[in-house]
């Protein structure tokens, strides 16, 4: 689950993460006064407003502004508040910003320039621990830096049992040139972005810029955090923090229903029980000529609940030319779901495209039959191939 940079500098700074304060409108009729708290708060004179939306590259799309005064403010928070942004990393559509955040500006002229790094935490699987990612060419497109100039990126592996040891931090500052202030200042970022990656069961925390200010203290400008799904259960707080509409609508209608789907770009949509036959029934899909519009994956305990709902999700989908419902009864009886897809069918009421059924296993030949005497535009295969070849037909 990603979140937005606001949210994860939250976080951040509850682990002692120096971050660059702000704090988040979604009207635009309260940025002056938020505008006046964050000066009274921070000390700034300055600030920068940043669209809030799940994807980098904003400063690229416009999706940044620094205002010099409340005048500024105002206009930058009317320009970005409700634009359609485009950045290298959304869709040539774009995504609607409805909250920004005003920031303190932190790029204030001192004694020293101030210096840009990257730094992220990910697990690394190939080693089987945690990795943290670093270079002092910070603030542009990591993926070019590390293509044009792959040794200028270092990495770091820490075991999960031992944690960072203070020798791994104080190498990482070293390695970004630091000395004094600033480094201690980066020992002990480095430690508090360890740990708030560790306890918060994150898959990626990506800090670009991370930067040392004209006074050498090291704070987080930006902020890219990706939750691990499958630890949400372990931090039900975070429940508060997904943004639906961020997400792909026909993913956050299938997670109602616990149902494992991932929208797709073909033509055949496809309801599947247990993810390695999904993936088979994908190939079947490619091998016959279509393209599969989704994965789904309806689990151990299909019925006709989540036969329905799996069907009105695939029918949500204007692509859809076919629907391949391939079951395997093993725990399931197919008579079982022969049933929930001739009562999800008849409770959507117009189907108007073609659906095979392949129902194999316990109670096939009884499920056959109730597909068949349905009387529904449903056709009904035991064998695979036999559905294979019933999908190429609809599609000719
Ligand atoms: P991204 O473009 O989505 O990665 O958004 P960032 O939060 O990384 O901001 C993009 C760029 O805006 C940074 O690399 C900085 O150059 C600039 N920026 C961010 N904060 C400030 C600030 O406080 N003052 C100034 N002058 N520039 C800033
Ligand atoms: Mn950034």
């Amino acid at each position: 689950m990603n979140i937005h940079e606001y949210q994860a500098k939250e976080i951040l700074k509850s682990y002692g993460v120096a971050i660059q304060e702000g704090i988040v409108i979604d009207k635009k009729e309260d940025a002056l006064a938020a505008g006046a708290k964050l000066r009274e708060q921070t000390g700034t004179d300055w600030m920068v407003v940043k669209a809030q939306i799940h994807a980098g590259g904003r400063g690229k799309g416009g999706g940044v502004k620094l205002a010099k005064n409340d005048e500024e403010l105002q206009q930058v928070v009317d320009d970005i508040l409700g634009m359609t942004l485009v950045t290298p990393q959304t869709s040539a559509a774009g995504k609607l910003v409805s909250k920004v955040l005003l920031c303190q500006d932190v790029y204030y002229p001192g004694a020293n320039e101030p210096d840009e790094y990257y730094m992220s935490v990910l697990l690394d699987r190939a080693t089987g621990q945690n990795c943290i990612i670093y270079t002092t060419e910070g603030g542009m497109d990591i993926e070019q830096v590390a293509h044009d100039t792959p040794e200028k990126i270092h990495k770091e592996f820490i075991d999960p049992a031992l944690g960072l040891q203070g020798f791994q931090a104080r190498k990482i500052a070293f390695n970004l040139g630091l000395s004094g202030v600033a480094l201690k200042g980066m020992v002990k970022f480095v430690h508090a972005l360890y740990s708030a990656y560790v306890d918060t069961d994150s898959a990626m925390f990506e800090i670009n810029p991370v930067l040392k200010t004209s006074d050498d203290k090291i704070i987080a400008v930006d902020s890219k955090v990706t939750l691990d799904d499958n630890a949400l259960y372990r931090h039900k707080d975070f429940a508060a923090l997904r943004d639906e509409s961020e997400e792909d609508p026909t993913e956050v209608e299938a997670k109602k229903h616990d149902l494992n789907f991932i929208k797709l770009d073909g033509n055949v949509g496809c309801m599947v029980n247990g993810a390695g036959l999904a993936m088979a029934t994908m190939d079947i899909i490619k091998l016959s000529g279509g393209e599969p519009a989704n994965f789904l994956d309806v689990g151990g305990g299909a019925n006709a609940t989540t036969v329905e709902a799996g069907f009105r999700i695939i029918l949500k989908d204007p692509n859809v030319k076919a629907i391949l419902i391939n079951i395997f009864g093993g725990i399931v009886r197919c008579d079982r779901v022969a049933n929930g897809v001739v009562e999800a069918y008849k409770s959507i009421g117009e189907i108007n495209v073609p659906i095979i059924v392949r129902l194999q296993g316990t109670n096939a030949e009884e499920a056959k039959k109730i597909i068949d005497e349905s009387g529904l535009k449903v056709s009904s295969a035991i064998v695979l191939q036999e559905a294979a070849d019933k999908v190429k037909a609809v599609l000719a």
